[in-house]
């Protein structure tokens, strides 16, 4: 059996701490790999030796720490298909799909080959008589980040790329159900030229998360998954005076107009309602067509797609739109949902309930599922699924659609299709919600921009990625200099203004 431990200093090590956890491969249900979890004692050593390497780092310019970005670029691209293939082996999703994991976190390591660019301060030349005055951006030290299964490239890229550019060194805490692919950019990393030490990964469950949260040498954390956890997060690093910012759940909203291609929509909603099983967190997981007439057109060109949908493992190629969700347990969470909404008054379009595939009946494949007539009370509607389950809420006008999706507790993303405007323009103004797309279903903005949601779906102030990235894992200094031939008087007693 494979035995993945952690990779510090710069090398493979293997875990001391005596636990472990299977890595199933979700589409038989066969255990592949076992990780070690981390104890708190090799925590503590691992931020250790990452503070003591971090000096150098910090002190080294900009240009070389970018110089290894470019390189890793090159060497991301060089290995996208063995890493597609790590995460498919693991997470489940298609090969296709795995790949774009890995090109949504290699775009962001290209735009931080511009923090020289990035990292520059500010200056104001003769704030005062012969009084210059600039601020700097330095890293903060060691910093965490601790990231889901759904994206074991692309988040952890996200968390690395502007927390190393920036100077600091990074204790990556991946999902230890799919721990593959993190030791392999680690791996690149340090191809790339990154010096060991300045990104330790440490894989681990709760021990190990907790021993982050209360180590006083990391100075931030970043975090990335479900929203209880991203809550718990938030609150105990920064009641530890940590820097936090903590993403959490969705359940994002896709209002339809009457006015809409009725045909276009329907495709955007099974790519991004299927898609990856559902198990993104830009997903659509709720349609909201305007007016009974909308909606029962748009139910009758759901249906045949949805039902045309593909499923199977990620070896079957190009055949397959989606594979099995990622364990036992989050598939039978997906269908006891699916009772629920029968239970509760939902009306159950497209039953995937029976979906089996022979030769892989131990997997953990679920059906797609078509709900129409959900409610706000239901249980589907308020839950994070986070599998091939969409839920349509009819809403009578345009201000109730918005209504609902502003109404709702999470506020990831959210799109409106329709050919008019004004609605649209409206619709970006007033929504509560952080990523909005207009005639795009899964509006995930590119690196330079931010991506980060509002209400339950993101704790604390800054996004991810673009240049909030750099803002997170930097810390400002400002200093005001004067020199003796600018000094004219002697000892001052009160404030007063430079003139
Ligand atoms: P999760 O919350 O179970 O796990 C995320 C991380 O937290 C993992 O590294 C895990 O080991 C750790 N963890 C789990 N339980 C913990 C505990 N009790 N104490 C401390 N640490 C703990 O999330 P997941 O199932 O891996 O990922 C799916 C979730 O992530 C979904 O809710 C999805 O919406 C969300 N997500 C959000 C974004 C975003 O940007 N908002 C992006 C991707 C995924």
């Amino acid at each position: 059996m494979q035995q993945i431990g952690h990779w510090i200093d710069g090398k493979h090590v293997a875990g001391t701490s005596g636990r472990t956890a299977d890595v199933m491969n979700p589409a038989t249900g066969e255990v592949q790999a076992q990780v070690a979890l981390a104890s708190k004692a090799e925590l503590d050593a691992a931020v250790a030796s990452a503070a003591k390497a971090q000096r150098a780092w910090g002190a080294t310019n900009p240009q070389r720490r970018a110089r290894v970005m470019m390189e890793l670029v090159r060497l991301l691209n060089r290995d996208m298909d063995k890493l597609a293939e790590a995460i498919s082996r693991e997470h489940g999703k298609t090969f296709p799909d795995a790949k774009g994991d890995v090109q949504r976190g290699l775009e962001v390591i290209e735009f931080c080959i511009g923090a020289p660019h990035l990292l520059k301060g500010e200056f104001t030349d003769s704030a005062g008589p012969g009084i210059d005055m600039y601020s700097m951006r330095q890293p903060l030290g060691v910093v965490a980040g601790i990231t889901p299964f759904n994206f074991p490239a692309m988040i952890p890229l996200w968390k690395m790329g502007p927390a190393l550019a920036a100077g600091n060194a990074m204790i990556l805490k991946p999902s230890e159900r799919d721990p593959s692919c993190p030791m392999m950019l680690a791996e690149l990393c340090q191809e790339a030229g990154l010096p060991d030490g300045i990104l330790q990964v440490i894989n681990g469950d709760k021990e190990a998360v907790d021993a982050i949260l209360d180590n006083e040498v990391v100075q931030a954390v970043g975090f990335v998954g479900s929203t209880p956890i991203a809550q718990y997060i938030y609150s105990r690093a920064t009641a530890n005076g940590k820097r936090s910012q903590c993403f959490g759940g969705a359940k994002n909203h896709m209002i339809i107009m009457p006015d809409a291609d009725l045909d276009q929509a329907a495709d955007a909603l099974v790519g991004a309602g299927y898609g990856a099983a559902g198990e993104r967190c830009m997903a659509i997981s709720v349609a909201v067509p305007v007016g009974d007439e909308t909606a029962d057109r748009l139910i009758e060109k759901l249906v045949p797609r949805i039902e045309a949908l593909k499923v199977g493992p990620y070896t079957a190629g190009n055949d397959v739109d989606f594979g099995p969700v990622v364990t036992a347990a989050a598939k039978a969470n997906i269908l006891r949902l699916v009772e629920t909404g029968l239970a509760q008054g939902a009306k159950l379009v497209v039953d995937g309930r029976d979906f089996s595939l022979q030769g892989y009946e131990n997997g953990y494949f679920v059906g797609a599922h078509l709900f129409d007539h959900v409610t706000p009370d239901m249980d589907i509607y308020k839950t994070e699924i986070f599998g091939p389950v969409l839920s349509t809420v009819r809403a009578k006008s345009y201000e109730e659609a918005i209504g609902l999706a502003m109404d709702h507790e999470y506020g990831n993303g959210t799109a409106i299709f329709t050919r008019d405007g004004d609605t649209a323009r409206d619709f970006a103004n007033r929504i509560n919600i952080g990523m909005v797309g207009i005639n795009v279903p899964i509006p995930v903005p590119l690196a330079y921009h931010t991506f980060g949601g509002w209400k339950k779906s993101g704790f604390g102030d800054l996004n991810q990625h673009g240049p909030d990235a750099f803002r997170f894992y930097t810390r400002t200094k400002t200093i005001t200099a004067r020199w003796p031939s600018g000094i004219k008087e002697g000892a001052a007693f009160n404030f007063k203004a430079m003139d």
